[in-house]
């Protein structure tokens, strides 16, 4: 039977024979078969992938070269545009659209030889925390089927914790990489803004958006960051200073870091007790293991999730102008109404709740008698978070916090209250606004039994740094060995 630990130890037993890309494939398309009430594929390219494993394995046994990712399963978030697929966004308003190129994203993954197995369900146009905001229907969190696997993500986040692919992609505005990471008990990354090429990515606000990973391990996420990262032609704000290797995870043993934490963070109000305890403990580990921990002030915390709902509404408000009815995707069925009814009707009928309400805020915040009091206050508290920051990674190399204030929320539970909703996204937002990278790390479980991460930051372009932290906190704190595949 096949089994699956780590790419590299899946790529040493394909080397030695032991088994094939094509075995690799048939086992996931049995597990997503035996696991579609999860609904975390929205479409799964089985006989593709089969066949692409078969030119692999054949390649690979006539002593060919092998790409970096050779015969590892992927699954994409339904934002990211693989060529002749359909690309939907989880939205009625893409209804039957088929990308007519690749995100540069997809390209680096088949060139270095991956396996694209399925496109993964997500929140509409990646808008949410949950993943109850498609429009293919909820996705369940396999530890637990009366949760949430939190969101936009959750398709791809429940895809790796289920064992329904090696690892996946997603994307991360606010948090959808790390935050349902975190609800599902695996890893996942954001990059730094500008790390990874957005072209590709269908947009949320683009000045937050970034492609992240998820996957069991440290070595796998650097290994699919390594393929995935660097300059693009297509992507002006994309670093072309990518000279490390993400790989390169060992520290020397006496590696010891700076670690802050932000008092207010730990002390909110809204933090579940038992994850704020835990993750004190864990602090107190570190520093007894010789890192330096220190609690520094924040007192900017009560304001990055009203300058990030709105910046991002007002980017999406601009962003989703695009989707009309007209030149692709759906549009209404009554053909005699004139030019702007015939828009207002397709995106009425085309758009989801949640994403109406985010164009309607974006709208307002952008109008000419408020945009002053909403955009530009944002745009202020943004540059005061990116000073602030700078000044905390000028003593410090690690920033933690919680990647979620709670664990993972009952399905149904937050629909009604969009606001309780947003403020949970407290911890996340922050690396978006100021565009550093940063990892949920599945280290702990709940007495309620559903897992937790802590969540780790770093200052701009320093992913190997962060990379390297999570690996040792992994290898300190969590057998690779057992990784738990939740039935
Ligand atoms: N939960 C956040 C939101 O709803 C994050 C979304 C994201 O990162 N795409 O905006």
């Amino acid at each position: 039977m096949f089994t699956f630990h780590s790419i590299q130890d899946y790529h040493k037993a394909l080397s030695e024979g032991l088994c094939s890309c094509e075995d690799a494939v048939r086992h996931y398309l049995d597990r997503i078969a035996a696991h579609k009430h999860l609904n975390a594929y929205i479409q799964v390219y089985g006989d593709e992938a089969l066949e692409k494993a078969r030119s692999l394995d054949a390649k690979r046994r006539a002593g060919g070269s092998t790409g970096a990712l050779h015969g590892v399963i992927i699954g994409l978030k339904d934002v990211l545009a693989y060529k002749d697929h359909p690309l939907t966004a989880a939205s009625r308003i893409l209804f039957n659209f088929k990308s007519i190129y690749h995100a540069t994203a997809v390209e680096k993954l088949l060139r270095e030889e991956a396996i694209l197995i399925g496109h993964l369900n997500c929140d509409e146009f990646a808008m949410g925390s949950t993943n109850e905001n498609s429009a293919y229907g909820k996705v369940l969190n396999a530890r637990d089927l009366t949760k949430v696997p939190g969101g936009s993500s959750g398709g791809s986040a429940v895809a790796v914790q289920a064992g329904l692919c090696m690892a996946s992609l997603g994307s991360d505005t606010g948090g959808s990489v790390r935050q349902p990471a975190d609800f599902c008990g695996i890893l996942g990354l954001k990059p730094t803004y500008g790390r990874v090429s957005r072209y590709g990515l269908i947009a949320y606000a683009s000045s937050f958006d970034q492609i992240g990973i998820f996957g069991n391990t440290v070595p796998d996420v650097a290994a699919i960051l390594d393929v995935i990262a660097g300059e693009d032609d297509f992507d002006s704000t994309v670093a072309t200073d990518k000279t490390a290797t993400f790989s390169d995870l060992d520290t020397p043993a006496a590696a010891k870091y700076r670690i802050a934490y932000f008092k207010e963070a730990l002390t909110h109000p809204g933090l579940d007790p038992e994850i704020r305890d835990t993750l004190l403990d864990c602090l107190d580990q570190l520093r007894n293991d010789g890192h330096t921990v220190e609690a520094v002030d924040f007192d900017l915390l009560d304001y990055i999730v009203p300058a990030y709902y709105v910046l991002t509404t007002a980017e999406a408000s601009s962003n989703l102008a695009r989707f009309d009815g007209v030149k692709y995707g759906y549009r209404t069925h009554d053909s005699q109404l004139e030019l702007t009814e015939f828009y207002k009707r397709s995106r009425s009928e085309g758009f989801g709740r949640e994403v109406k309400r985010r164009i309607l805020l974006g709208t307002f915040v952008l109008s000419a008698g408020y945009y002053d009091a909403y955009f530009t206050k944002a745009q202020q508290v943004r540059k005061m978070l990116v000073d602030r920051t700078e000044l905390i990674f000028k003593e410090f190399d690690i920033i933690i916090l919680p990647t979620s204030p709670t664990t993972a929320f009952t399905i149904g539970e937050k629909m009604d209250d969009p606001i309780a909703m947003y403020l949970a996204d407290i911890y996340t937002v922050y690396a978006n606004l100021v565009g550093i990278p940063g990892i949920s790390i599945p280290l702990f479980t709940h007495t309620n039994g559903m897992p937790f991460g802590m969540q780790a930051m770093t200052s701009r372009f320093k992913e190997l740094s962060l990379l390297q932290f999570s690996h040792l906190i992994m290898q300190q704190y969590k057998s690779y060995e057992n990784p738990t595949l939740c039935d």
